[in-house]
């Protein structure tokens, strides 16, 4: 803001002097100008003006004249400029027209920041400091001092060795160690060095395994190494597969080991691969187990064990039953397919049935009679002969001492056909008992009462 000041004339023999003050401004600058002589083309302009920090700046124009005389003044930390206007040999205005700051903080002072902590590490000091947020200058600090290293077990770092890809070659060898790391600042320090170790290679396909010793000294350089107790390398390990359709086989070592790979057309060429126990005790005849290649039937183990005679793995094969003429039987056969004799692969004999004759029914008395086997229909001619006689008798009575006995005897001969062969009347008296001649038969009759027959039999 600029304001316009009243003016006042001072007064003086043959000196005119005229005066006028610009109040200060925003900035905190004030002017005045004052002029001096009898008029303003002979006269002397001197503009003063006090700056913001309180600094006189003085500049004098001689001769000004009737005018508008502009005048700029650099100051520390900026730029003011006047403008004074001079009409009718005396000043009618004086004015700051112009004031710049160029340097906030050498006019105004600096603004104070935060407290910024710089934080100590275990090998520096840290600080505090303030700075001004206008122009970054350090307007105040203080020392923050260095902390101690604080080291805590972080991790076990084995022995490590490094082996030569063919095992025996040059060896790296890093000690062991425990680590340790500031908790601060991240520093690490070994402790408890491993330096002596022993370490085993083991045997690979080709090459033998060992057990080894290291001593490092403590800058991790071998001081003294040594091998012992070697043990054989292993040779390959083949694992037989096909390798294609025909009839190649292929056999790579299982532990991947360069060269472990051949081709052969022979299956077992790399070694057996499927064995199976086979007994060479037969049905009849013991004998040891044997473990044979399935592929080559060659005999890996002979005499796994032994194995008494198997006996006979029996199937019935058929059965022939008996018929009237042929006995039956069931014939079998060993599953293991042996041969067997007949005295074994029959069994179950049972003898022929005979023929069931039965009489063809002519009910003759002829000396021969035709009979046929119900069974398989064979005829022929078997003798006609009495198969049973059943004797019977009667009494006719008759009035006095004496009866008259009839006997009877009933045959049944082979053909089934029935005679009866009848006794001629005979006399006796009562209650008698006597054997009489029927026929060919003798035949005994004991009688009671006048006509009942109490006995009866035929002797011959
Ligand atoms: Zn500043
Ligand atoms: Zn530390
Ligand atoms: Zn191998
Ligand atoms: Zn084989
Ligand atoms: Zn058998
Ligand atoms: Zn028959």
């Amino acid at each position: 803001m600029r304001k316009l000041l009243t003016a006042f004339i001072l007064s003086a023999v043959l000196v005119m002097t005229m005066a006028f003050t610009a109040l200060a401004n925003e900035n905190g600058a004030s002017a005045t100008a004052s002029l001096s002589g009898n008029n303003a083309n002979q006269g002397t302009l001197t503009i003063t003006l006090t700056d913001g920090l309180g600094y006189e700046h003085v500049q004098v124009v001689q001769s000004p004249g009737n005018n508008t005389v502009v005048r700029g003044f650099e100051v520390s930390y900026g730029v003011y400029e006047v403008t004074v206007v001079i009409s009718g040999n005396r000043i009618s205005s004086a004015e700051i027209t112009k004031s710049e700051v160029t340097d906030f903080c050498l006019r105004f002072g600096h603004t104070p920041g935060d407290e910024v902590i710089i934080d100590p590490t275990c090998d520096e000091d840290g600080r505090w400091e303030i700075r001004c947020e206008v122009c970054d200058e350090l307007i105040e600090y203080g020392v923050i001092a260095a902390l101690e290293h604080d080291f805590q077990f972080d991790s076990t770092v084995p022995f490590n060795v490094v082996l030569a890809a063919n095992n025996f070659g040059p060896h790296a060898y890093t000690m062991g160690y425990d680590l340790y790391v500031c908790e601060n600042c991240d520093e690490t320090e070994q402790r408890n060095l491993v330096l002596t170790h022993e370490y085993t290679v083991d045997p690979n396909c080709s090459q033998q395994g060992y057990t080894a010793t290291v001593i490092l000294n403590e800058a991790g350089e071998v001081a003294w190494w040594g091998n012992a107790v070697y043990v054989d390398e292993l040779g390959h390990d083949f694992q037989s597969i096909v390798w294609d359709g025909h009839g190649w086989f292929g056999s790579q070592c299982s532990r991947g080991c360069e060269g472990g790979w051949y081709i052969s057309h022979d299956r077992c060429y790399f070694g057996h691969e499927e064995t199976e126990i086979r007994q060479t005790a037969t049905c009849t005849v013991g004998g040891w187990d044997q473990e044979v290649c399935i592929h080559c039937d060659e005999v890996i183990r002979d005499q796994v064990g032994w194995r008494g005679a198997l006996g006979h793995d029996f199937n019935e094969l058929y059965t022939v039953e008996a018929t009237c003429t042929t006995g039956g039987y069931t014939r079998m056969e060993c599953l293991r397919g042996c041969e067997l004799p007949d005295s074994v692969a029959v069994q179950n004999w049972s003898p022929a049935l005979g023929h069931d004759y039965v009489v063809v029914g002519d009910l003759s008395t002829t000396p021969w009679t035709l009979v046929r086997c119900s069974r398989c229909g064979d005829e022929t001619h078997v003798a006609n002969v009495v198969v049973s006689t059943t004797p019977s008798a009667w009494v006719r009575q008759v009035p006095g001492n004496t009866n008259f006995l009839n006997i009877t005897v009933e045959e049944v001969f082979t053909s089934g056909a029935l005679n009866s062969v009848v006794s001629e009347e005979i006399a006796i008296r009562n209650n008698a008992s006597g054997t009489y001649n029927v026929g060919p038969y003798r035949v005994f009759v004991n009688t009671q009462g006048n006509d009942q027959i109490r006995q009866i039999w035929i002797e011959n």
